[in-house]
């Protein structure tokens, strides 16, 4: 007998239809002799809804503490038709909210870290040989107040789940077959891969393949569990993400896009020591995250600096340097928000020189121009225009990866 995690994205559950067609593998499983617990997120797009609605009655933003008690409702409307429609199918099932499965997290409302998973709960529904279904994307503070794990949490959360009381497997189904070298609902060549290791993976995701999210990769690999992507809608084997794989290496695993980013540039800047640190330090204060960052040389002793950060937080990021008006001097301040962060990914990538310049290639050959760079061993980004953003992933992926 094993112990089997098995998440549904909102896709997988989007209708009556397909909570069905997700309530028969889960039994199916559970009818092998398996304990099964099942993470499910909000069906379709419940969750884009929900932030309109908040949006109809607040433009400026509501305390995310409310935002959290809105957000969490969507998974509990899905565990629960989920645990009815395997009711229909004649099994004992059990639906639970986060904190019913034992979530702890802190108090980050909006993108709330998971402290540690009290499995006693779910111990005794499996003891009673119960399905359990739990809400995803959805925890407990130390105030008894719920939060949210962020866009794509519920991936996390069944990770968690797995990692915490040890399964033997996490599946993680959604509305593709598998990780692609690129998302193949653009490339239409993108390659299935069969295996892919943490690491590529971590940085595929953090660079904007949503297939997994990326703190659910970060969780797998620390605490060593095997994840499968793998589709809802047919019944073959996935992709499987772990420490070592056995293909061969191949020089690029794959391209990403990311067009949640804000670009920031402030424009002559005095040339002298610390105004890197009195920007970069005032960003940190306000928790903005930075992610690519470039400092020029100016006319006149001056110098510019440029970074981005997500486009959420770009607004927070130009009114922090206003905000250092009198410390920080500056001729300008602009930020742009119609920009994309296209990346590719590969350990190959480490010992074969000139895969950056074949991207750059790629790109002139598309008449993209290139706004921001940056690398590190595994991987190369560049910024550029948000419009052709599509076209840069195909134009790159049909340069490195075909
Ligand atoms: P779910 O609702 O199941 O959580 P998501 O929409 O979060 O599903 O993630 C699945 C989507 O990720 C796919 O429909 C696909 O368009 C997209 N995607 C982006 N990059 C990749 C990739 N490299 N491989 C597979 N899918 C990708
Ligand atoms: N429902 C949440 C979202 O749309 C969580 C998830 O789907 O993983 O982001
Ligand atoms: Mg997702």
């Amino acid at each position: 007998m094993a112990l089997i995690v098995k998440k549904f994205g909102g896709s997988s559950v989007r209708d009556a239809e397909r909570v069905m067609n997700v309530a028969s593998i889960v039994t199916d499983e559970y009818k092998k002799g398996n304990d099964v617990i099942v993470v499910v997120s909000a069906q379709g797009d419940t969750t884009d809804d929900l932030i309109e609605k908040a949006k109809e009655i607040n433009p400026n933003g509501p305390s995310r503490r409310e935002m959290d008690m809105l957000l969490a409702s969507g998974e509990q409307i899905s565990i629960a038709l989920l645990a009815m429609a395997i009711e229909t199918l004649g099994c004992p099932v059990i639906s639970l909210l986060g904190w019913q499965a034992g979530f702890n997290t802190d108090s980050h409302h909006g993108f709330a870290r998971i402290k540690n998973v009290n499995p006693e709960r779910m111990r005794a529904e499996l003891a009673k040989k119960n399905i359990i279904i739990v809400a995803g994307f959805q925890g407990l503070n130390k105030y008894d107040d719920l939060t949210t794990l962020g866009r794509g949490g519920s991936d996390t959360s069944a990770v968690a789940i797995a990692a915490s009381l040890k399964a033997d497997r996490c599946q993680i189904y959604t509305d593709v077959d598998g990780v692609y070298t690129a998302d193949p609902r653009k490339v239409p060549n993108a390659v299935k891969m069969n295996e892919i290791t943490y690491d590529e993976m971590l940085e595929l995701a953090t660079l904007g393949a949503q297939v997994l999210n990326n703190r659910s990769v970060e969780m797998a690999k620390k605490y060593n569990v095997e994840l499968e992507v793998l589709s809802s809608l047919e019944r073959k084997p996935g992709t499987v993400v772990k420490e070592k794989v056995k293909m061969e290496k191949t020089l690029i695993r794959g391209v990403a896009k990311d067009t949640n980013v804000s670009r920031i540039s402030v424009v002559g800047l005095e040339d002298t020591p610390g105004v890197a640190f009195k920007i970069f330090n005032k960003l940190a204060q306000q928790k903005i995250n930075i992610d690519i960052i470039l400092q020029s040389v100016g006319r006149n002793n001056t110098k510019d600096i440029t970074f981005t950060t997500s486009k959420d937080r770009g607004d927070d990021a130009v009114a922090a340097i206003e905000s250092m008006k009198d410390v920080l001097e500056y001729s300008s301040l602009t930020v742009d928000n119609n920009c994309a962060k296209v990346s590719i990914v590969g350990a190959g990538m480490e010992s074969n020189p000139g895969v950056a310049a074949k991207m750059f290639e790629a790109l002139y050959d598309a008449n993209i121009n290139i706004q921001m760079i940056a690398t590190s061993e595994i991987k190369v980004s560049v910024l550029i225009d948000a419009d052709y953003a599509d076209k840069a992933v195909r134009a790159v992926h049909d340069k490195l990866v075909d």
